[in-house]
Formats: C-alpha cells, sequence, structure tokens
C-alpha cells in the first residue's frame, strides 16, 4: 500500500497534521493509521458496570482524537501552559497559532465563552495569597469543551475528514517504522502496520509513504523512545512528572472556580526545590481511570458541562529532570506506576491527607466519614507513601500545605489523594523548527514527541505539521 503522508495517531496532534494539509488546499493522499476505535464506537464500559474491564487498548486512551475524547476538554489558550512548543518554534508564533487552532475548535462547535478572563479583583486577591504562600499564579484563559460536547466535536472533524478524502484505518496498529539507512543518511519510507480487526488477517504489511508522521501519545510514547533507541532517531530524555489527582468538595475551591476556573499554581518546596504545579482542574468532575500497555492503571480527571459532581479534582505534579548516565525517565514513572497498582491490586489507590501526615494507610470504613464522597468509587484505600518516591512524595506534601494557605482546607484531614498520577511525555524527540528530525522525511508531534502537554498545544503542532508539508 502506498500513500503520500502517513500519520501514525488520531489524536489531537494527527486530526490538526492532515487539518493543516487540506487546509492548504494540498491534494495529496493522506493517511491516518489509528489503533482505537472511531469516535461513534468509543465508549467507556465503566459507565455501565461501575469498574474498570481492562479493555485492550483502552477506550479512554485510544480511537479518534485520542486521549482527547473523553478528556474535559480544557483548552488552554495561552502560550505559557501545556509544553516547551515555543523554545522550538517561538512565543509569538505559538501564541498566534493557538488563535488560528482556537478558531478552528469553534467552527466545529465550541462554546464561544471562555474562563478566567473577567474579575481583575477577584485574581488579583488569589495571586496575593499565592505570593504570600510562595507559590506562583499563572493566567491562563480557558476554552472549555466538557466531555460529552468534546466528543461531538471532534465526531464533526471525524466527518470533515472522512468527507474530505483522508483514509482513516481504524484498529490498525503500527509496529516500526521503515528506514533506510544509506550513505546519504537515514530516510523514512512508511511504516509496518497491522490490522487488529477481529476476523481480519494480522499478517503485517507495509505502507510506504513520501512523509511519515508520528503522532501516538503518551500511550504511544514508550513505543516512540523504543523506536528513538533501536533507529537512532535523536531524542533526550525530558523532565518527568509524577504525582497524585486531589480530590475535594467544590465548596472548598468554589472561590478559585467561580473566578478562574482552573488555577495553575507553581511552587518550588523545600527541601529538594523541584518544581511543583497543579495542572488540569476539574470543578464539578469525576476523577477516572486510563490503562495502558501492560495492565498499568493511571490516574486521570474530567468534566462534562452539563453533569456536575459536588467535588473538585485537580492533579499535583512534581517534575524532576534526570540526567546523565540515567535517560529512561518512561520506564522509570512505569515502574513506580506498577509499584503503585501492586500495593492497590491494580487499582488506582486513595488515601486521605491527613493518613498521610499521621503516617497511616487509610481504611474504606474511614473514607465514609468524610465529607467528600469519592467520584471513583472503586479506588482501592491503602497507603500511597509506601509505593510514592520519598522526594516526590515530600514535594508533593509541602505544596499541598502551601496551596492551603491560597485554597483553605485543601490540606484538610479528609482531602483525597488518588495515585498514581504519570505523564508520559519525557522522551523528547529532538527537532528543528521546521519539525525535521534527523531522520530525513520523518516528523513527531504531540505528547508522544515530548514537547507538548495538552490538547491544545498538540493541536497547534499538528496544524504547523501539516502546513509545513503542504509547502514540500
Ligand atoms: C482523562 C483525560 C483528561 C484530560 N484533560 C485534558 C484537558 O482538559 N486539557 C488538556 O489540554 N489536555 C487534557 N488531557 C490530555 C490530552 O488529552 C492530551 O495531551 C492530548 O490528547 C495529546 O494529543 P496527542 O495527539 O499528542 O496524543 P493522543 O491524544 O494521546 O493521541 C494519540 C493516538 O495515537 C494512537 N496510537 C498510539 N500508538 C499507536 C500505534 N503504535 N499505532 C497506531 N495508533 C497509535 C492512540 O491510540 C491515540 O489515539 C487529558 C487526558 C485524559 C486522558
Amino acid at each position: 500500500m502506498t500513500t503520500d503522508v502517513l500519520i501514525i495517531g488520531a489524536g489531537p496532534a494527527g486530526i490538526f497534521c492532515a487539518l493543516g494539509l487540506l487546509g492548504k488546499g494540498d491534494g495529496r493522499r493522506i493517511t491516518i493509521v489509528e489503533r482505537g476505535l472511531p469516535i461513534e464506537r468509543r465508549s467507556c464500559p465503566k459507565e455501565r458496570v461501575g469498574h474498570c474491564v481492562g479493555c485492550q487498548p483502552c477506550r479512554i486512551t485510544t480511537g479518534f482524537s485520542g486521549a482527547g475524547a473523553f478528556s474535559d476538554g480544557k483548552l488552554s489558550l495561552s502560550h505559557d501552559v501545556g509544553g516547551d512548543l515555543p523554545d522550538l518554534l517561538g512565543a509569538d508564533f505559538t501564541q498566534q497559532t493557538i488563535g488560528r487552532c482556537d478558531q478552528i475548535y469553534l467552527d466545529f462547535g465550541a462554546d464561544p465563552h471562555v474562563e478566567g478572563v473577567g474579575n481583575p479583583q477577584a485574581i488579583a486577591e488569589i495571586r496575593r495569597r499565592a505570593i504570600k504562600a510562595g507559590l506562583k499564579l499563572v493566567d491562563c484563559p480557558i476554552r472549555h469543551l466538557g466531555t460529552e460536547r468534546a466528543q461531538q466535536i471532534y465526531g464533526r472533524i471525524e466527518a470533515h475528514l472522512q468527507e474530505a478524502g483522508v483514509q482513516l484505518l481504524f484498529e490498525h496498529e503500527c509496529l516500526d517504522l521503515l528506514i533506510d539507512d544509506t550513505q546519504e543518511g537515514k530516510a523514512c519510507q512508511g511504516a509496518v502496520v497491522r490490522s487488529t480487526k477481529a476476523g481480519q488477517s494480522a499478517e503485517p504489511f507495509q505502507i510506504v509513504a513520501g512523509e511519515t508522521v508520528v503522532a501516538a501519545g503518551r500511550r504511544g510514547a514508550a513505543w516512540l523512545d523504543g523506536l528513538c533507541q533501536r533507529h537512532g532517531i535523536s531524542h533526550e530524555s525530558g523532565p518527568m512528572d509524577l504525582g497524585v489527582r486531589v480530590e475535594v468538595r467544590n465548596e472548598v475551591m468554589d472561590d478559585v472556580n467561580n473566578v478562574l476556573y482552573e488555577s495553575k499554581l507553581v511552587g518550588y518546596p523545600r527541601p529538594f526545590r523541584d518544581k511543583v504545579r497543579t495542572f488540569c482542574q476539574n470543578p464539578g468532575g469525576f476523577v477516572s481511570q486510563e490503562n495502558y500497555d501492560g495492565g498499568l492503571a493511571v490516574v486521570n480527571g474530567h468534566s462534562y458541562k452539563d453533569r456536575k459532581s459536588k467535588n473538585t479534582n485537580l492533579a499535583v505534579l512534581s517534575t524532576q529532570h534526570f540526567r546523565a548516565p540515567f535517560d529512561r525517565p518512561i520506564a522509570y514513572s512505569q515502574q513506580v506506576g506498577q509499584l503503585v497498582n501492586m500495593l492497590g491490586n491494580g487499582r488506582i489507590l486513595v488515601q486521605r491527607f491527613g493518613d498521610i501526615l499521621d503516617g497511616k494507610r487509610t481504611w474504606a470504613k474511614e473514607l465514609s466519614r468524610s465529607n467528600v464522597v469519592p467520584t471513583m468509587p472503586d479506588a482501592e484505600p491503602g497507603d500511597i507513601t509506601s509505593a510514592l518516591p520519598y522526594r516526590a512524595m515530600t514535594n508533593i506534601v509541602e505544596f499541598i500545605k502551601a496551596v492551603d494557605l491560597v485554597v483553605p482546607g485543601f490540606a484538610a484531614e479528609e482531602t483525597l489523594l488518588y495515585a498514581p498520577e504519570l505523564k508520559f511525555y519525557s522522551n523528547r524527540v529532538l527537532m528543528d523548527e521546521h519539525l525535521d528530525t534527523n531522520v530525513s522525511r520523518l516528523h513527531c508531534l504531540g505528547d508522544s514527541s515530548g514537547w507538548t502537554r495538552g490538547l491544545m498545544m498538540a493541536s497547534v503542532m499538528g496544524l504547523v505539521m501539516g502546513e509545513e508539508l503542504a509547502t514540500r
């Protein structure tokens, strides 16, 4: 099989790459290979049965729109948030492209309302408390799609791509890249793919392509890391995020939720002075689970536009950047995650903050005494501190105490901490400003490339790539 542009992964990065090509009127053949299902067939069985049944591949993270479909759909509209793309593309160009991607989301039906821009006096008051607590408050306007509306918007984009003639190969897994190693250097000729559809041959076959774009997301990050090592694709070990998902009653977060929607707070607590930050805040949201290869269960969170819980959840992430000789940050995070899963008998662990300070595990009967009722009822009460590394755990505890000065009640005894919250974007593929790797005709996008950490930045990187390829 042959194509002109082969895109591996139908997450926001891959989708916006195709939109970028189409937007420039490029008539070349575009093929997208995606492990998961079309958006209309994506549903998480947990909604019906109440617990994770371990779909392979996980429907929360695979399929059309990737991890975006069941995400909260918060589009961060500032180049200061969502990864390090400005270092590659320049801050002004990145911000301008955020504007164009935002317009595309609006054209496909996003809510025109933007959160976090009104009420400057209330924002100033929150910032005053943050300064006192030694934390930085990052300003970031947010467009909230909402989980159910995100699915509708991406559904319209899927239909648009199909109408425009883009070939979408669902339930097809990319196994390897076709790399030619000649005297002139390495060049990518396409990829090796196999169908995972029931009743279809699983025999691997080649797709020969003029340009190959890998946009495999966090789910494909470990796989891409392996390809980098095997094929000599230039890469480096980037910063690694390890953390917990915190859940409190909405009453605790109301001030911040109503004014900012999402509080982006950053601190460097004693004694390690590592960067620790809040991430992905979901007012009235639900704590959720995503599964990675090998059955690794990882916690996340999302919120609907209309259906609301009594709780707010958000991630607290501790960032570390390991240096030489260590260069396997993804494998490190996976091992930490497996240790947490082991203690929870394969489930997400949950512990009360007060129990952590008292040096004891949490028991199920103790959870029922609290105001806050877990929105993930199948999480296993236990002891996170026996599995998370001392440094990350200390960073998280000290940071939560500091946030309590900005949001009184945040460090309450009953505050829930779920683990492991892991982000697999720490293998960074080295590229120039045209998104070219050291292997000619090979490009890497989105969270798997290590340059982005969110929907908007992954979309921006995809759009820039598509428009760049259209000029070639
Ligand atoms: C529950 C949840 C909530 C979130 N909330 C937000 C939010 O509110 N705001 C925000 O900015 N971000 C949020 N995120 C993160 C956001 O979804 C990701 O940052 C974004 O989707 C990254 O886009 P991507 O295209 O790089 O990768 P992905 O969206 O992960 O897409 C990658 C795709 O590649 C496919 N793939 C991987 N390997 C292969 C292979 N070998 N062969 C074929 N296909 C492959 C996968 O199946 C997947 O569909 C959330 C994530 C989750 C899980």
